[in-house]
């Protein structure tokens, strides 16, 4: 799991699973980090019963754009002398959440946002940004964006990166012969300032899917066709078809490189 910092990308946020009786209870008890978005976007809590509904964005999902929640203060019927809890109904809780859930709720403005955070387990804070980002109201966006520093700051990344071997890049370059290894690709490719084809080598059978670092289950790639077996709806269907080839490819080649010798 990468190592996300929420608090580059929300105002307020928390995270907290959930536990059987929010799931029982069709409510969704918040932490007080959690808390402190819904109020930062501010919501105030409903008296009505039922609570009144409030889109809550749901960018990282894969189909839904966004949820309805409902936010109000529950008392206790085990204890009428603690506090009320901060509860979250609506279809948030009844169908979206399933127990067990790690969920992050959090504000940027005036937007409340809820991530499952299964759905990030791969990703980048980076690209997790660029994802809110897309799928955040403009408005919000050019806001954040106007008041962003033009100047970068330096920072320090800390990231779990499999060591690459190296040898099996320049390996697969070769392989290549200046051209994408992606069947039917139709990119032109640009050149280098050496005049070599520009290539990215890329994992077939990803190292996070315990794919190996090897000259047979990495495939140099144009940046589009690359771009495509991580991020396209067909990355599926694509990744077959370009294991299928370079599985055809890469013995002959090994061979070929070996009787010329
Ligand atoms: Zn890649
Ligand atoms: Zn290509």
């Amino acid at each position: 799991m990468a190592t996300v910092d929420w608090s580059q990308i929300f105002h307020n946020w928390g995270i907290k699973s959930v536990a059987p009786t929010d799931k029982n209870k069709q409510a969704y008890v918040l932490s007080s980090e959690q808390l402190a978005a819904v109020l930062g976007a501010g919501i105030a809590p409903s008296l009505e019963r039922p609570a009144k509904p409030f889109e809550v964005l749901t960018p990282l999902d894969a189909c839904k754009q966004s949820v309805k929640g409902s936010f109000y203060f529950a008392k206790r019927s085990t204890n009428a002398n603690r506090d009320p809890e901060p509860r979250m109904g609506r279809e948030l809780i009844r169908a979206w959440l399933q127990l067990n859930d790690s969920v992050l709720i959090g504000n940027i403005g005036q937007t409340l946002y809820a991530i499952k955070l299964d759905s990030v387990a791969d990703m980048t804070t980076e690209e997790i940004t660029q994802e809110i980002a897309r799928r955040s109201p403009p408005l919000l966006v050019l806001t954040l964006a106007l008041k962003a520093k033009a100047k970068p700051t330096s920072k320090v990344v800390k990231k779990n990166e499999f060591a690459r071997n190296p040898h099996v890049v320049g390996a697969a370059i070769h392989r290549a012969q200046n051209t994408c290894e992606m069947p039917d690709c139709t990119a032109k490719l640009f050149q280098r300032d050496d005049g070599s084809s520009y290539l990215e080598v890329h994992h077939v059978v990803p190292l996070s899917e315990k794919g190996l670092d090897s000259l047979d289950n990495v495939a140099a790639l144009c940046p589009n066709c690359h771009r495509q077996q991580h991020h396209s709806r067909d990355r599926i269907k694509l990744r077959r078809k370009l294991k299928n080839h370079i599985e055809f490819i890469h013995e002959p080649w090994i061979r070929l490189l070996l009787n010329k010798k």
